[in-house]
């Protein structure tokens, strides 16, 4: 008898290495009739084997997912003249933003960057629509893939979900409209839907523009329950959960049927990080800064915290980082257009006072790396990201400290999530 894992474990073992990030790609990948990326006993959305898988589909799945397959930015987008940071990566213009439009700027999570450059390739009819992420209307903590054909869906859809949120969910049917389209998401989506553009050439014929946020991870369900907890609500009682927005960062707002509270967006993400609880992809990722993306859109509070003092009237500013040169033409556009505003030109030093924990992680992730492979778990593969060439910047005392980190957590059973099983209570 083979002892060689079934094609059904080797996705789940995705899972339960904790490398699943839930984006929804291997449904599409596979087929809805064979996986189905849906809400867990553990609270994410996470694939569960419903139909027969083979081999191959997992081996295309291996190659797409943004669990074990992390790349920068395609080689053909980096032009001669493009500097690259090894921290920051590609870059061609780096600056600090806002949405020329009051209303985006407030309703953004930060300075509305995003949501105004979604608006403005409508506007200019450049795309026929926006697939991004709103919030869900099945539970009050996730995001659901969302498709923006009008400018007041886009608005509608501003702000950040810091749940899990499977923007890859049917892809396939979204590529087979055959309308150019721009694409807004979380950077491992952003790796997720390059990994899938060389199995499927509608990708890169329609997605136009390619728009991230920095992102340092989204929270896991325990946290975001432990957080209604801590606010006098039951988690069953949520109607509704918006994270921050209507200022900068605004007040995070939780909704029941009876009533509303909003409370300080450090009270729920914690004034010294104590009380984030990072999904173990989050943790190990080399790639929170957008690195295939044209833009990518981040907070800029030195320290990467927001005070609590300034927050009540802080209006919102964004640093964006231009990648390629369709990013650089797309800013200037919007600025031309006056829907965006420029304050002023930034440099990668700037961003890594505005960003100290994404430095810090893509110092680390090599390493980090190379503890999962001492421990016989997935390795990602990575390419076009310099986290090698960054951990050799390092003493090796801090390189051993992480990579013998993430062995610890491993023998200690600290990473891994049980095998996938649908959550009955949906
Ligand atoms: C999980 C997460 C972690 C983050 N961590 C950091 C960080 O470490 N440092 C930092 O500077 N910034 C971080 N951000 C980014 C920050 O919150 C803002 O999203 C960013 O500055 C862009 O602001 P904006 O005002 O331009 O966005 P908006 O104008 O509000 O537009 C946000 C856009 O992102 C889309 N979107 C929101 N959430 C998701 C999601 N979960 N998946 C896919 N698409 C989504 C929306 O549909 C919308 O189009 C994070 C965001 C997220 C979602």
């Amino acid at each position: 008898m083979s002892t060689l894992p079934s094609p059904e474990q080797r996705l789940y073992a995705i899972v339960e290495q904790g490398l699943c990030i839930g984006c929804g790609l291997c449904q599409s990948v596979a087929g809805k009739d064979k996986v189905q990326v849906i809400k867990t006993t553990q609270g994410y959305q996470q694939p569960v084997v419903v139909g027969e898988l083979d081999h191959d589909t997992v081996n295309k799945i291996y190659a797409t997912c943004p669990g074990t397959c992390i790349e920068g930015l395609p080689e053909k987008l980096v032009e001669p003249d493009t500097r690259v940071d090894n921290v920051w990566g590609p870059w061609r213009r780096m600056a600090r933003a806002f949405a020329g439009d009051e209303n985006e700027r407030h309703i953004g999570a930060t300075g509305g960057v995003l949501t105004a450059l979604g608006v403005y390739l409508l506007k200019s009819k450049q795309v026929n629509f926006i697939l991004h992420a709103k919030s869900s209307t099945r539970d009050p903590s996730f995001g659901d893939r969302q498709l923006s054909f009008s400018e007041a869906e886009v608005i509608e859809s501003a702000g950040s979900r810091y749940g899990p949120t499977a923007t890859l969910i049917d892809i396939d049917e979204v590529l087979d409209r055959n309308q150019p389209f721009a694409f807004i998401a979380k950077p491992c989506d952003i790796s997720a839907l390059r990994n899938y553009a060389r199995h499927d050439e509608r990708v890169d014929r329609l997605v136009k523009y390619w728009l991230t946020m920095v992102c340092g991870g989204y929270g896991t369900p325990a946290s975001t329950r432990a957080f209604y907890q801590r606010i006098g609500i039951e988690p069953e009682e949520v109607t509704a959960l918006r994270y921050r927005g209507y200022g900068c960062p605004g007040p995070t707002r939780v909704e029941t049927k009876d009533a509303v509270k909003e409370v300080h967006y450090l009270d729920f993400w914690g004034d010294d990080e104590s009380m984030w609880g990072l999904p173990f992809r989050c943790k190990v990722c080399p790639d929170g800064i957008g690195e295939a993306a044209d833009i990518a859109a981040a907070d800029t509070w030195p320290g990467g915290s927001p005070n609590r003092i300034d927050s009540e009237t802080d209006p919102g500013v964004n640093a964006i980082v231009a990648r390629t040169r369709a990013g650089e033409e797309l800013v200037a556009a919007a600025v031309a257009d006056g829907a965006l505003s420029i304050e002023y030109d930034i440099t990668a030093d700037d961003m890594s006072i505005y960003q100290p924990h994404q430095m810090h992680k893509k110092y680390a992730a090599w390493a980090r790396h190379q503890g999962l492979a001492d421990e016989g778990r997935i390795k990602p593969e990575t390419a076009r990201l310099r986290i090698k060439e960054l951990s050799e910047e390092l003493p090796e005392d801090i390189n051993d400290h992480q990579r013998n980190g993430t062995r610890k957590r491993i023998q200690d059973g600290k990473v891994g999530e049980p095998t996938p099983e649908i959550w009955r209570h949906q």
